[in-house]
Order: C-alpha cells, then sequence, then structure tokens
C-alpha cells in the first residue's frame, strides 16, 4: 500500500529518545586510560581497557561531576546513594564480557528537557533517567572486505544515557530535543555533541496509535542515525512505515531497527524474542557511592551559565527579539562575546546586530569560529559608540572601518576612523559644497526634481554619498538637500 499523507491526521506518533553522550573526560570510565578520538586502533588502552582477569575498576569522580552538572542542569532529582551494575552480553568488542552501567539506581532521575513543540511554544520533555556507563569497543565492518576489525579506545570510555518519558510527539520535536540536548552539554563543556564522531548518538523508540487513543501502540527502536537530520528521517519513515503496517492489519513487533540513510529506510535488527538477556546484578569492584547534599550544591554554585538563562536575559531584560537571542545564545561562544560586548555599550540591540550580522558573515566568509576572532568585544563595542555619536556612519563603519579593525584588532575604531579621514562631516558648510557640488554635475536631474519628481531626492543622496566618500550625516544631508532645491 502506498502511504497517503492525510493518513498522518489519523494517527499519532509516541516517541521517547534515548541519548548517549561521551563525556570527554581526560582518562576513561573506570581507569587511567586516556582516551582521544583518531588516535592509532588499540592504542589507547591497558589491561583494564582490555578486560585482562584480576584487573579492578576505579569509578573516575570526574564522570560524577559531569553527571551531576548535567542534572542539575536539567532540573533532576540527583540519587544520594547508587551502586554500578553488571550488564552482560558477549561481543568482540566488549573484552570483559559485562558494561559496568547502572540499572536501579541511575545518578539522575527525573527532570526534563525544554523544547519548542511544532507551533513554537514550549514544551517541556520529561526525563525518566540519566545514568553512567562505559562505552565499548567499536567493530569495523567496511575496512577489511572479509573480516571484522575491532578498535578497543573506545572500550571504558565514560557515557551518560539520557532517558526521555515517550512524550516526543512528531519528528520535529525529536529534532529539537536532540538540537537543545546537544546545545546544553556545549555549554556544560562536558561533550563535544558531534553526532558524526558518534560523541553523541540516539536510539529512537517510536509507536502510533490511532489518534485520541490512550493506549500506546507497540514500539518500535530505531538505531543507527549519525547526524540529527537522520534521526529525523529515520522517524519520519518509521511514522509512516507503522501507520501503513496498521492500516493493512499487519501486525507491528516489538523490535530493533537500523537506520539505513543511503535509502532513507529502516530495516529489521532483531526482534525482542531474540533479545539479549543482560541479567543485571551489582557490580562487586565498585563501592557504593553516596553524592552529598554540600556537593551538589557545590556544583550548583559553579554552574557555568545555561543557554535558557541568558535568552531568557536577553529577551526580557534587554527587550531583544526572540530571533536575537535564539541567534545569540545558539552557541556558547557567541553568547559569551555578546555578554562581553555588553560590558562596553549598552546599545543592546546595535550590539546584536554587530554580532549577528557582519561578524558572523566574516567568520562564514572566513570559515573561522568566533574563538578565532582577532578582535575583542571591547573594540567592536567602540565602534557601535562611534557610529551612535555620529562620527561615522553606519554603512561606512560596516564597509570601511569593519574590515580595518579585522586588519588591526589592536588600533581603537575611532583611531582607524580618523587615520584614513571616515570621520563623518556634520558640519553643514561642508556638506552643502558637496550637494552644490553634486546639482553642479547632475542639472537635468535638478531641472526634474524642480517639476515635481521629488522621489530624485534618493538620486541625489547617492551622488552625494559618492563625492564625499560616504561621509555625509545621511539625516541632516537629506534635510539640506531639500532645503536647497526649494528655494
Ligand atoms: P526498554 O525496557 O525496552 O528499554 P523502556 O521502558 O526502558 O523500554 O523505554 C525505553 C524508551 O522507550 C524510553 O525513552 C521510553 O520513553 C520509550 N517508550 C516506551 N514505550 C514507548 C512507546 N509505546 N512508544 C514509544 N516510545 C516508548
Ligand atoms: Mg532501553
Amino acid at each position: 500500500m502506498d502511504f497517503k499523507e492525510e493518513l498522518l491526521d489519523k494517527y499519532e506518533a509516541v516517541i521517547g529518545l534515548e541519548v548517549h553522550i561521551q563525556l570527554n573526560t581526560k582518562t576513561k570510565a573506570y581507569s587511567s586510560d586516556r582516551y582521544k578520538y583518531g588516535d592509532s586502533p588499540n592504542s589507547d588502552v591497558s589491561v583494564i581497557s582490555l578486560g585482562h582477569p584480576g584487573t579492578l575498576p576505579r569509578f573516575n569522580k570526574q564522570v560524577m561531576n559531569y553527571a551531576v552538572k548535567l542534572g542539575v542542569a536539567l532540573d533532576c532529582e540527583i540519587t544520594e546513594k547508587m551502586n554500578f551494575a553488571r550488564k552482560n552480553y558477549f561481543y568482540p568488542d566488549l573484552p570483559k564480557g559485562y558494561q559496568i552501567t547502572q540499572d536501579l539506581t541511575p545518578i539522575c532521575t527525573g527532570g526534563a528537557v525544554k523544547i519548542k513543540d511544532e507551533k513554537g511554544n514550549d514544551k517541556l520533555v520529561h526525563l525518566t533517567r540519566i545514568h553512567w556507563e562505559e562505552d565499548a569497543g567499536k567493530s569495523i565492518h567496511d575496512l577489511d572486505p572479509f573480516n571484522t576489525l575491532v578498535d578497543l579506545n573506545r572500550a571504558g570510555v565514560p557515557l551518560l544515557e539520557i532517558v526521555s518519558e515517550p512524550e516526543i510527539k512528531s519528528s520535529e520535536e525529536a529534532y529539537n530535543y536532540l538540537y537543545e540536548v546537544r546545545k546544553l552539554v556545549r555549554y556544560l563543556e562536558i561533550c563535544n555533541g558531534n553526532m558524526e564522531e558518534g560523541s553523541l548518538r540516539c536510539d529512537a523508540n517510536i509507536s502510533v496509535m490511532p489518534k485520541g487513543s490512550d493506549t500506546f501502540g507497540t514500539k518500535v527502536e530505531v538505531k543507527n542515525m549519525n547526524s540529527m537530520r537522520n534521526v529525523q528521517k529515520a522517524i519520519e519513515f518509521e511514522i509512516r512505515r507503522q501507520i501503513i503496517a496498521n492500516e493493512t492489519g499487519e501486525e507491528i513487533k516489538q523490535e530493533t531497527r537500523a537506520y539505513d540513510a543511503l535509502n532513507n529506510r529502516t530495516l529489521s535488527m532483531r526482534s525482542k524474542e531474540s533479545d539479549n538477556d543482560y541479567r543485571y546484578f551489582p557490580e562487586p569492584d565498585l563501592p557504593i557511592i553516596r553524592v552529598s547534599q554540600e556537593y551538589v550544591s557545590e556544583v550548583k554554585e559553579t554552574m557555568p551559565p545555561l543557554p535558557d538563562q541568558l535568552y531568557r536575559k536577553f529577551t526580557e531584560e534587554l527587550k531583544l527579539s526572540d530571533y536575537d537571542s535564539k541567534i545569540l545564545t545558539d552557541s556558547k561562544e557567541v553568547a559569551l562575546y555578546f555578554e562581553e560586548l555588553i560590558q562596553h555599550n549598552t546599545n543592546y540591540k546595535s550590539c546584536a546586530n554587530w554580532l549577528i550580522g557582519d561578524i558572523k558573515s566574516y567568520l562564514n566568509d572566513k570559515a573561522i569560529e568566533l574563538e578565532e576572532f582577532p578582535v575583542k568585544p571591547e573594540a567592536i563595542a567602540e565602534l557601535v559608540r562611534i557610529i551612535d555619536e555620529g562620527k561615522v556612519s553606519n554603512s561606512v563603519a560596516s564597509q570601511k572601518i569593519f574590515p580595518l579593525i579585522v586588519e588591526n584588532p589592536e588600533k581603537s575604531a575611532l583611531k582607524i576612523a580618523e587615520e584614513n579621514n571616515l570621520v563623518q562631516d556634520s558640519d553643514e558648510d561642508s556638506i552643502k559644497d558637496y550637494i552644490l557640488q553634486v546639482f553642479e554635475n547632475n542639472p537635468s536631474e535638478v531641472e526634474r526634481y524642480k517639476g515635481g519628481e521629488k522621489q530624485l531626492v534618493g538620486f541625489f543622496m547617492g551622488q552625494l554619498m559618492k563625492v564625499s566618500g560616504g561621509k555625509a550625516d545621511p539625516k541632516s544631508a537629506n534635510k539640506l538637500i531639500r532645503e536647497l532645491l526649494e528655494q
């Protein structure tokens, strides 16, 4: 049966996401082995990562710090007393034969991720839990035509798994959810959020039910998406596949499916019946951990600024638009640059415009990040100030001064303007000379203006800017042109 878009009105989708974030700690979750993406295979390993018998794990305190930070940022309950559990299964990239994870006592419970729903309204997607676990190694199937290769560098790298309640309603909401999670972990500087490298991974649980029903359909788990767009596309595909199954009376099996990005479809990997029984049991080699209230308070006090707080500050206190505030808080670097900029200049809107406009286009052109931008916020603040004082026009600032500041980031904007003779003439006499020169050069336009073609004032302004090298203050020039022509 072919899918018809009208069918989407008959059903509603229910989605829960399991997001793994790979933490950027110096050492692994339960050993002092280091890990760096791109290191040569099997070099970031010791007997612990290799799971030799008799080796003992030790938990990494930094992971606890990161988990509590994330939990605090998402408004979770932090578990006071927790332990680790073994999740047993056999796989070539899991030399120990089990993963050390958490089962009954995840470090965080509850909490929520704030997202935008399809209509653009705020919506909370509640969390079931966040638990601490270790990554397995990597099996590489596409490098050797006959063999699967195993790289154990990743074995033991710390992960936090964030499990959402089934409250996500569409592929777009799922995308927004991932976007917010990625932004947050980057602000917290606990994970680089890079899905292509696998530092952020997402499994999507998806079911459909007739609209208005209060019983969820059977869920299918989809894996293998290596970008946020692919998560969205996989969910879109899966919703349609399940609707067709419903319409044709085919039973939906609880199973795990893999997303095939090349053909934009999902394929069955394994059914629930063949699923492993992981036989979780408490990890005997690690102690029970207590997370004290004092520890949580300490973390709370050292929290970096969060995107949502900054967004609220920009919209509510600084009265910036939703659009500007969203762009300004999209990355921590931009938000912090802006915060510094407005320490030196309180024309918030102009500061925002410069950052979102000229600076961002410069970064795009050069394909560099804001961190590599040579000009300090203070210098941009001064540029905004001399525009506001009428010393230079906006267009001269943008087209002439800005490129010069980038070349000489140590020099003050005003000095650059002065040295290059770019300070604006608001002095009436000198503007008048320029205007009279324009009239002299364009006698027929002057006649036409006098004959009633008042819109030619724009033409004279353009000419004036040309002869004055952009230095005439547009407001007073406009007025003066009219006055001189009406005489
Ligand atoms: P499992 O034991 O199979 O891992 P869980 O109950 O732990 O299942 O849920 C795993 C994920 O699946 C969670 O994110 C949850 O929100 C989601 N989920 C549960 N039931 C459904 C459903 N019927 N449809 C979609 N997602 C679901
Ligand atoms: Mg699960």
